[in-house]
C-alpha cells in the first residue's frame, strides 16, 4: 500500500521506472558484491528530508528490513534550485503542476535507519505544457 505523494504521482506520463537498477543492486549487495556502506549511503541532507519531508513507502527496509524506508520527491525545473526543492505536500507539487514551464519530479525511496537510498521513479509533472 502507498500513501501521500507517492501514491499522487504513480502512473503519470513519461514516467521512467528504476526498479530494475533497484533489483540489480540489492542482488549484488546480497551476494557480498557490494558492501553495506556501498549501498547505504544517504548524504545527511537526504536523511533529513526523509525525516522530515518522507512518505511511508509501505514496505521494509530491502537492506536492514526496519519499517523506516519512506519516499521523497525532488522537483526540477525553471526558478527552482539547482538540487530541485523537496516537497512537503501533494498541494505544492500540484502549484507546480500547473506553472507553464517543464518540470520533472524524482521519487527517491531513503531508509532513515541505515541511509539506504535508490531512485524509485521520475516523470513529467506538467507534460502538457
Ligand atoms: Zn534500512
Amino acid at each position: 500500500m502507498k500513501f501521500g505523494l507517492a501514491a499522487a504521482i504513480q502512473r503519470r506520463p513519461g514516467e521512467i521506472d528504476y526498479r530494475l537498477e533497484r533489483q540489480r543492486i540489492l542482488a549484488a549487495y546480497r551476494s557480498g558484491a557490494q558492501s553495506t556502506l556501498q549501498v547505504c549511503d544517504a548524504q545527511d541532507e537526504l536523511v533529513r528530508n526523509a525525516a522530515h519531508c518522507g512518505t511511508p513507502a509501505g514496505d521494509p527496509c530491502p537492506v536492514c528490513e526496519e519499517p523506516t524506508l519512506v519516499h521523497v520527491t525532488y522537483v526540477f525545473g525553471p526558478r527552482l534550485p539547482s538540487a530541485g526543492r523537496c516537497m512537503t505536500s501533494v498541494a505544492e507539487m500540484r502549484r507546480l503542476a500547473q506553472r507553464k514551464a517543464p518540470y520533472t519530479a524524482y521519487v527517491v525511496e531513503v531508509c532513515t535507519e541505515c541511509r539506504w537510498n535508490h531512485l524509485v521513479r521520475s516523470h513529467l509533472l506538467n507534460p502538457l505544457v
